[in-house]
């Protein structure tokens, strides 16, 4: 049978809680009229079995509303759990933590650096290699003019509102929501009407405009959360930081928000690099900043952070892609932007018919839609906590074509982690205005091809006589008309002998004659279409997805509830470290073996650690598993030593001599486990293991 939706149990709630209090007036009625002692208790024990039912009801829901991981363990416990294991074997640190730290900054220690180097390389292996990506490293701080052109000094903000007595700032929509995610969580005699408005706003929060989350703040009676004073109305803040470059102080920059625009100011140099040939992708790792209004939420929302980006130049009159195929067959979950607005959930596709069907707008987006699909789930991410989520009209950049999110689920709720998105040509036409430099591509006719062109040519003489020293700005004016402007000013100078134009970069309207422009269409042979291409921008937040691979990773195991060990069940290619090493006890030809194995582990390029001390080999584990090192060898004779898996536990015996090589194939993913069960003897030891 069907687990009851939620909906059905807030109704059955509110049914049930209307039974308990009918039946509750009923045995006040008949205390009041003094009924007979069977009577009344008769009548109370019925609602008492009203309220028991009542109660079971609430529990459904609160496991519904309050999630978990499967296991005993609340969200809120199990992420407590995960932190903490995180913390303190170093995977991160607070930054400055002697300083008491900086919110929305932190270090990675020696595992989470390891990890982090791990996603990269794969990352490197699955994107730049296997598409030919032209990779490139650019500056963080980057000159005001840049950041201009690309919108983001003007545009790059989020909307805050303000404490109106104290002047603490919060982002609006995160108040907007923590309201309606704790009213669906704590309030369970909220009605299913009101919870579906609650969802409703959540689904839809991205998609509202300041003065609609403004509206929506007063209708809820939002106030401060620290101090409960009333909130002003939402105003944009920019996010990013602000510097200036050199002595001087004159030339104004800002700390990029982004790697993406480094890649487009290089885009001349970059089509020339690839044979002036389109499609073509560049990619680009590094450190993003964001003055984060008020970052919570861990390692998910932070102040600086790595992003992992790809610009994939294409030309906009064919986005088809030579390898969809590959991805087409690929079934998982996808959330468009329809069945958001109307309150449903996500539910499984099959890419080549979501490309296939328009849902996903061509099938360059769609193939790389798909190939963050297998590299999310090779590096550990669960498939079943892993959507797709298109991008409400609103909330989408007004130039993008179409995009989507991979959003992962952890004890947070979904989280944005990479976001892909078809930006069209914007940027290298924004950039392209503002540099003077045509970012364009070229398309070479085998035969040329006669089209009727545009053609302006501007008198520089009179134009000269008319406006000295302006002459330039106007004749630049005058070139850069498009199709539909040049045609209404050459009617105008026909019919009335001069027309009214403005000139941008002068600030002012001036008077055009005929005789100082000539306009035309004339019919010319072409070799080559010149042409903006579009670009589609998978982009990584790579702290973001190691902190959900951590939780996907992360289980806990032992013989009862006291007595708990933690497990990061990490893929070999993620774990930190692949291989532990240790002398069963310590004898000095146990040790030397363990030495020997670390010798041939480091030829092999496999990190390990080996661990000679006295402790039982059952804390060793322990502690090996809580870091995440799928394989452990231990050297209990000089000739064999066993190895043994982390989840399983399962342990195999092998050569000293071939060891070393078994655990490299293991790691590299030559072979799996089940490989090495199958063809080496099967060692059981009852005190080797923790439990
Ligand atoms: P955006 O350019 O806003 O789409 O961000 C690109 C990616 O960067 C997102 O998909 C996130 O994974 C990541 N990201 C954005 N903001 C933050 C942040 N404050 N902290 C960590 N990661 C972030």
């Amino acid at each position: 049978m069907a687990a009851p939706s939620e909906e059905s149990l807030r109704k059955a709630l509110a049914d049930k809680q209307a039974a308990v209090d009918s039946r509750g007036n009923a045995v006040r009625a008949l205390k009041a009229a003094k009924a007979s002692k069977p009577e009344i208790d008769a009548a109370i024990e019925a609602l008492n079995s009203l309220k028991l039912e009542k109660s079971s009801i609430e529990q459904q829901l609160q496991a519904i509303v309050r999630g978990g991981d499967g296991s005993s363990l609340s969200r809120e416990e199990f992420r407590q759990a995960v932190v903490n294991t995180l913390e303190r074997r170093l995977f991160y640190i607070p930054s400055f933590k002697i300083y008491r730290g900086v919110a929305g900054l932190y270090d990675y220690g020696p595992p989470g650096c390891a990890v982090k180097a791990n996603v990269l390389s794969f990352w490197r292996q699955h994107f730049v290699l296997e598409e030919n990506m032209l990779e490139v490293d650019c500056p963080c701080v980057t000159p005001e003019i840049v950041l201009k052109a690309s919108g983001h000094v003007d545009k790059f903000t989020d909307l805050m509102v303000k404490d109106e007595k104290t002047g603490t700032c919060y982002r609006a929509d995160h108040l907007l929501k923590d309201f309606c995610n704790e009213k669906l969580q704590k309030d369970l005699t909220l009605s299913a009407e009101k919870a579906a408005e609650f969802k409703h706003v959540l689904a839809t929060l991205d998609d509202l405009s300041a003065d609609e989350l403004g509206a929506k703040i007063k209708e809820y009676g939002i106030v401060a959360p620290d101090t409960k004073n009333p909130l002003s109305d939402p105003y944009p803040f920019n996010l990013m930081f602000q510097t200036s470059i050199g002595p001087s102080g004159l030339l104004r920059g800002f700390m990029r928000p982004e790697t993406a625009q480094g890649i487009f100011v290089n885009f001349k140099d970059l089509y020339y690099y690839n044979g002036n040939r389109l499609p073509f992708a560049a990619a680009q790792i590094g450190q993003a900043f964001r003055n984060e209004i008020s970052p919570r939420q861990g390692l998910l929302r932070v102040r600086e952070f790595t992003l992992a980006e790809i610009e994939h130049f294409v030309d906009p009159e064919d986005k088809s892609h030579p390898k969809f195929q590959e991805v087409a067959d690929l079934e998982f979950l996808m959330f468009p932007r329809e069945q958001q607005m109307s309150g449903q959930s996500a539910t499984k596709m099959c890419l080549g018919e979501a490309v296939s069907k328009g849902t996903v707008n061509n099938e360059t987006l769609g193939y790389f839609i798909g190939r963050v699909y297998l590299f999310l789930t090779h590096l550990g991410i669960d498939k079943e906590r892993l959507r797709f989520r298109q991008h409400l009209a609103n909330e989408m950049a007004h130039y993008a074509a179409d995009c989507w999110d991979a959003e992962i689920e952890c004890s947070y709720g979904w989280i944005e982690c990479v976001g892909i998105a078809d930006r069209s040509a914007y940027d290298l036409r924004a950039h392209t205005e503002k540099s003077g430099v045509a970012l364009v591509a070229a398309e070479k006719f085998t035969q040329p091809r006669e089209v009727e062109k545009l053609v302006i040519t501007p008198n520089k003489k009179e134009l000269g006589q008319a406006f000295s020293r302006s002459q330039k700005n106007v004749v630049e004016a005058l070139e850069a008309m498009t199709e539909e402007e040049a045609m209404k000013m050459k009617a105008a100078l026909e019919s009335k002998g001069a027309d009214e134009f403005l000139v941008c970069t002068l600030g002012e309207t001036v008077t055009i004659k005929a005789s100082m422009v000539k306009i035309s269409k004339e019919k010319k042979k072409e070799h080559q279409r010149v042409f903006t291409p579009s670009v589609i921008e998978p982009s990584f937040g790579i702290g973001r997805i190691i902190y959900c691979l951590y939780e996907h990773s992360f289980y806990r195991r032992g013989k009862n509830k006291e007595e708990q060990l933690n497990v990061f069940r990490f893929p070999p290619l993620v774990a930190p470290i692949k291989c532990t090493v240790f002398p069963l006890i310590q004898k000095p030809e146990y040790e030397a073996v363990a030495q020997r194995i670390s010798k041939l582990l480091t030829a092999a390029g496999v990190s390990h650690i080996i661990d000679m001390s006295g402790n039982t080999i059952g804390k060793r584990y322990a502690r090996t598993d809580e870091l995440g090192v799928p394989f452990a060898i231990t050297a209990d004779s000089e000739s064999d030593v066993t190895i043994r898996e982390r989840d399983s536990k399962d342990q195999v015996r092998i050569s000293v001599d071939e060891v070393a090589l078994v655990v490299k194939g293991l790691t590299d993913g030559q072979r799996t486990w089940a490989d090495i069960w199958a063809a080496y003897p099967h060692h059981s030891s009852a005190s080797a293991d923790d439990e």
